[in-house]
C-alpha cells in the first residue's frame, strides 16, 4: 500500500522566537533556516515581514532554500479592505513561497479582543486568503484558539476554517493556542473537522502547556491531519510548541506511523537529527537537556551492570529504537553500582584494546569506585572516566606540568567610582624543560585561571586553541564530616565534539582545577599531540 504524505511545519523561527530569552539575530535565522532545510523539513516559517528590521530583512530576498519558507501576518484588519491595510501589503510583498495568515476562531475573542462581529471575522479571512492567493502565494490559515472556540462554538470555529479553505488556502491548521487540550480531545475535534475540510488539507499546531503537544500532535495525525507544525527542541513561548525532535523519530521508527506515512526528512537525514538539535542549543548558548528524548546524552545510557550486561548480548533488550537510527550512542554507564561489563563496554567504545580477562581491569574497577567514594561522579564525567582508564592502563603522556599557580580575588573601586571585583590567576608551567608564565584576568577566579592556563602551553598551544568551556556546575557534597565539592565541567572543541570531566576537593579552586586540567590532557590525548 502507498504511504500517504505527512507534512512538517517548523516554527522555530516566528513561534521558538518568542521563547523566554531567545533572540535570533538575521544571521541565526539564516542558519538555522539551512539547518531545517538540510534535515528536510517541508515548511520553514520565517517570521513576520513588516513587524521588526530583522524579519523584514529576512524577507528581502531569496534565500535558496528548498523548503518552503513562510512569511506569517494577520488577517485584514476588521473595517479595512485589503488594499488598505499596510500590515497586509507587507506581507503579500514579502519573498516568501507560502503566506501563513493567523485568524480568530473562537466567537468570545472576536467580540472581545477584536471588537468586531462574527461575519467581519469571516469575510477578514476570506479577503485576506484570496488576496494572497492572487499574489501566486501558497496560503495557510493558523486558526487560533481552535480548540477552545470549538468547544465553545463549534459552528463558528468550523465557519472560519471553512471560509479559508473555500477561499484557496492550501492547509488549515487547528491551533491549541493556549496549550490546554487533551489528546482525546483534539482527536475527537479533528474527526468533525475533516469531516468538512478534507485531512489533507488540515494541519495541527499544538503548545505544550499541559506537557501532550508531541502527544496531540500524533492524535490529530490519528484523525486525519496531515501537516505539523512544531519547533526544534520545543522551544516556544512558556511550555514551548510541539517539539519536532521527538515527532521526526517517532514518525519515522514507530510501526504504527512508519507504515501508514511518508515524510521529508529521510533515513539519512534522520541520523543528523541529534546534531541539529544540539546545534541549537549551541546558538542559544544553552546546556543540551541530557534527558531529552531520542536525542538526549541519557537517552540510550544505561546504569545497573545487570542491564549492561543484557545490551552487551544484544540492545534491542532495553532499547526502544536503535539511538544510531538519530545520529546518537549508546552510553554505558560507569558508577559504583556497575559491574565489570560496563567498565568493558566503555573501554570498547573508546577504543582501548584489553583481554577481558586482564588484572588491570579490576584494579580499574577499584581506582573508580574508591574515587566515586569521595565524590567523583564518571558516569556524569566520560572524559575524566577516559583519562583515568588511560593512566590505569599506563596509556597518558605527561605533555606539561603546573608547577605553581596564585589566583587572586580583589574587590575595589574602579577609574569611575564603581565597585568591581576582579579576578586574576597566574600560572606557571613547564613544557619540554622551559618553564612558562601567562597571566590572565577574568569574570571570576575559575574564568581567570582557566584563561591563564590555557595561554600558552609552548608546543602543544596549536591543540587546544579551538577548546572552550560550554558548561560549569558546581555541587557541594555531603561525605562523612566535611563538606566537599565536585565540579563538572563541559569542554567543547572546534569540530564541535563536547566532552565532560570532574574534579573533588574541599576547595571549589582545586576541584575546578583539576576538572580543567583534565579537560586540557584529554583534548591532547584525543588530538594525538606527541607526548
Ligand atoms: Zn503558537
Amino acid at each position: 500500500m502507498a504511504r500517504e504524505r505527512l507534512y512538517l511545519f517548523d516554527t522555530t523561527l516566528r513561534d521558538g522566537a518568542q521563547t523566554n530569552g531567545v533572540d535570533f539575530t538575521l544571521g541565526d535565522k539564516l542558519t538555522i533556516a539551512k539547518m531545517l532545510d538540510d534535515l528536510g523539513i517541508d515548511y520553514v516559517e520565517g517570521g513576520y515581514p513588516g513587524a521588526n528590521p530583522t524579519d523584514t530583512q529576512l524577507f528581502a530576498e531569496d534565500r535558496k532554500l528548498a523548503t518552503t519558507f513562510t512569511a506569517f501576518g494577520m488577517t485584514r484588519r476588521p473595517g479595512r479592505s485589503t488594499s488598505n491595510d499596510p500590515g497586509l501589503a507587507a506581507l503579500l510583498e514579502a519573498k516568501a513561497d507560502a503566506i501563513c495568515f493567523v485568524a480568530k476562531s473562537w466567537d468570545y475573542h472576536v467580540r472581545v479582543a477584536l471588537e468586531t462581529t462574527p461575519e467581519e471575522n469571516l469575510a477578514s479571512i476570506r479577503d485576506s486568503v484570496g488576496a494572497a492567493v492572487a499574489k501566486g502565494r501558497e496560503v495557510l490559515l493558523d486558526c487560533e484558539h481552535f480548540f477552545d472556540g470549538y468547544k465553545a462554538n463549534p459552528q463558528f470555529a468550523l465557519a472560519c476554517a471553512k471560509a479559508a479553505y473555500d477561499a484557496g488556502a492550501r492547509w488549515v491548521v487547528l491551533c491549541d493556542t493556549n496549550g490546554g487540550a487533551l489528546p482525546h480531545e483534539v482527536e475527537a475535534i479533528v474527526g468533525e473537522v475533516v469531516k468538512v475540510i478534507p485531512g489533507a488539507h488540515v494541519g495541527i499546531h499544538a503548545h505544550n502547556d499541559t506537557e501532550q503537544a508531541v502527544a496531540n500532535s500524533l492524535a490529530a495525525v490519528r484523525a486525519g491531519a496531515r501537516q505539523i507544525q512544531g519547533t526544534l527542541n520545543g522551544l516556544g513561548e512558556r511550555c514551548g510548541n510541539a517539539n519536532l525532535v521527538s515527532i521526526i523519530p517517532t514518525l519515522k521508527l514507530k510501526a504504527e506511523f512508519a507504515d501508514r506515512f511518508e515524510i521529508g526528512v529521510s533515513d539519512a537525514q534522520l541520523k543528523s537529527l541529534a546534531h541539529a538539535s544540539h546545534t541549537l542549543d549551541e546558538m542559544l548558548n544553552r546546556a543540551p537537556n541530557r534527558h531529552a528524548p531520542y536525542v538526549g546524552e541519557s537517552a540510550f545510557a544505561t546504569k545497573a551492570g545487570i542491564h549492561a550486561s543484557a545490551i552487551m548480548k544484544d540492545p534491542a533488550t532495553y532499547e526502544h529504537v536503535s539511538p544510531d537510527r538519530v545520529g546518537n550512542r549508546r552510553k554505558l554507564l560507569v558508577s559504583d553500582q556497575a559491574g565489570r561489563s560496563n567498565v568493558l563496554a566503555e573501554l570498547e567504545r573508546i577504543g582501548l584494546k584489553i583481554d577481558k580477562d586482564d588484572a588491570r581491569i579490576s584494579r580499574l574497577l577499584d581506582v573508580v569506585k574508591e574515587r566515586e567514594a569521595i565524590g567523583y561522579a564518571y558516569e556524569a564525567a566520560d572524559a575524566s572516566f577516559e583519562l583515568l582508564a588511560r593512566r590505569v592502563l599506563g596509556k597518558v603522556p605527561d605533555y606539561f606540568d603546573v608547577e605553581k599557580f596564585d589566583v587572586n580575588i580583589e574587590q575595589r573601586d574602579n577609574a569611575v567610582g564603581q565597585r568591581v571585583t576582579v579576578s586574576l590567576a597566574v600560572v606557571k608551567v613547564k613544557v619540554d624543560g622551559e618553564t612558562l608564565i601567562s597571566a590572565a584576568e577574568g569574570i571570576g577566579p575559575v574564568n581567570a585561571l582557566d584563561l591563564a592556563l590555557r595561554k600558552d602551553l609552548g608546543k602543544y598551544q596549536g591543540y587546544i586553541n579551538g577548546l572552550e568551556l560550554t558548561d560549569y556546575r558546581v555541587r557541594i557534597l555531603n561525605g562523612g564530616t566535611e563538606a566537599v565539592t565536585r565540579v563538572l565541567i563541559e569542554s567543547q572543541d572546534e569540530s564541535g565534539e563536547r566532552w565532560t570531566t570532574v574534579g573533588v576537593s574541599p576547595n571549589i579552586i582545586d576541584a575546578s582545577f583539576q576538572a580543567l586540567m583534565d579537560s586540557i590532557v584529554y583534548k591532547l590525548v584525543r588530538s594525538g599531540a606527541p607526548a
